[in-house]
């Protein structure tokens, strides 16, 4: 299965080729360097994303705290990590990097408050 994946690490955005199957990369072409070869790869066999939203705050109607993650995310995890966030309702004061949900999904990854909230 050929796919076409846009690099995203430098503005050249390179559009790279690859074709495999699952984990088993068969070529990979139109990479601009290591990085972009590196990037393709890993995006083709397991892609992930650094997840940003916001979660509800307790007593407050209308603020919503903004959370991301502290590392990406396996794409696949990412619906199922947002319905935990959308059940989260936390209390203040926050602290920019508190963990507001740790190890979220079994993925080894933290949600953290990417501001403070007193
Ligand atoms: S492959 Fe290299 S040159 Fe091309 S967009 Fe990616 S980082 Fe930039």
């Amino acid at each position: 299965m050929k796919k076409e994946i846009i690099c995203t690490v430098c503005p050249r955005g390179c559009h790279v080729m690859v074709d495999g199957e699952g984990e088993n990369i068969l070529s990979v072409d139109g990479y601009g360097c290591k990085r972009g070869l590196e990037y393709a790869s890993g995006e083709f066999t397991h892609p992930v994303r650094i997840l940003t939203t916001t979660v509800k705050v307790e007593g407050v109607e209308h603020d919503l705290l903004p959370v991301r993650s502290d590392k990406p995310l396996p794409k696949e995890k990412l619906l199922d990590c947002m319905a935990v966030i959308r059940s989260l309702c936390v209390k203040r004061p926050v602290k920019q990097y508190d963990v507001l949900a740790a190890d979220i999904c079994g993925t080894g990854v933290n949600m953290v408050a990417t501001k403070d909230m007193a």
